[in-house]
């Protein structure tokens, strides 16, 4: 099985969610498939939570109506209809962190009921997961660190479930979302900004996959930021070590967390174009081939 993962920017409007849907239309084997929050969804939830948290009303509901407007458009342009509605946060208003987490999460668990009906639409048989059930965290709220035991034994079980008749023969398709998680009792977290590369790197790691595909707006992982420099030049291969350097130098290529869990299984993780899925991108595996070109991110 494989595991992809779709960023904000691959899901910010329709042609994002039927440019995934063809990606997945050609797999043949299972996929989990991990999305993040449409666009700059997860900044505007932010937006939401500061005027919560200062009672602003007014304000907290204009910035909630251009969240529903911006995902009600993409709705319609993709023929689904999936509920909105505000995340009720059963939380008391003396945590900011837990208010975040309560309301910030909502991206991604909307995001992914609006692609799971999607793929379902165009034919592809799919089930929606809920992270906050399956990736057990503790309760430092924004920052939640993984209990990867607990997630292994969650995500494992329902990845063990028998196809029935009619998914047999069929690859089978699940759609979850990045970055968020639970508490043992049921509250949401969520796993530091950027964070869904992370998810789909815990995701593979526990379920063994044979590798994780990051697909994004750039043809692979380059050797400066695309938007700063003109030359930026590909980077076809990367050992384990040699990308997480390049993470912790603050390229922003993939969050710094993302290799150990790829790397302790010896997991290939690719980074692809979504916009041209038959390039070859970057792959990052266990090599001795040293990153021998000069790189130019910088924090
Ligand atoms: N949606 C979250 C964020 O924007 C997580 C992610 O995109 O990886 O930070
Ligand atoms: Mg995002």
């Amino acid at each position: 099985m494989k595991v992809y993962k779709f960023g904000g920017a691959s899901v910010r409007d329709a042609d994002g969610i039927r440019n995934l849907g063809r990606i997945i239309a050609r797999e043949t084997s299972d996929v989990a498939v991990v999305v993040s929050a449409m666009g700059k969804t997860t900044n505007a939830l932010e937006r939401v939570v500061n005027a919560l948290w200062l009672r602003e009303t007014e304000q907290m509901e204009r910035e909630w109506q251009l969240i529903v407007d911006y995902h009600r458009e993409i709705q319609s342009k993709l023929g689904v209809e999936v509920e909105i509605r505000m995340p009720d946060a059963p939380v008391s208003f003396d945590n900011y962190d837990e208010l975040y987490d309560q309301v910030v999460s909502y991206g991604e668990l909307l995001s992914t009921r609006i692609v799971s009906a999607y793929l379902t639409r165009v034919g592809i048989r799919n089930r929606w997961l809920d992270m906050t059930r399956l990736l057990r965290t503790d309760a430092t709220f924004r920052a939640a660190q993984v209990d990867y035991p607990t997630t292994e034994r969650l995500i494992q079980d329902v990845f063990r479930y028998r196809p029935t008749a009619e998914y047999a023969n069929r690859a089978k398709i699940s759609v979850l979302q990045g970055f968020i998680g639970g508490t043992g009792d049921g509250r949401r977290t969520t796993l530091g900004r950027e964070g869904s590369d992370y998810t789909a790197a815990l995701v593979g790691s526990v379920l063994n996959a044979d590798s994780v595909t990051i697909w994004k707006d750039v043809p692979g992982i380059l050797t400066a930021d695309p938007r700063k420099d003109p030359n930026a030049k590909l980077i076809p291969i990367l050992s384990y070590e040699d990308a997480e350097r390049l993470a912790e130098s603050g390229a922003q290529i993939i969050h710094r967390k993302t290799i150990f869990p790829l790397e302790h299984k010896a997991i290939p993780l690719y980074v692809k174009p979504f916009l041209d899925p038959d390039a070859a991108g970057s792959i990052i595996c266990k090599t001795n081939q040293k990153l021998n070109m000069p790189v130019q991110w910088g924090k």
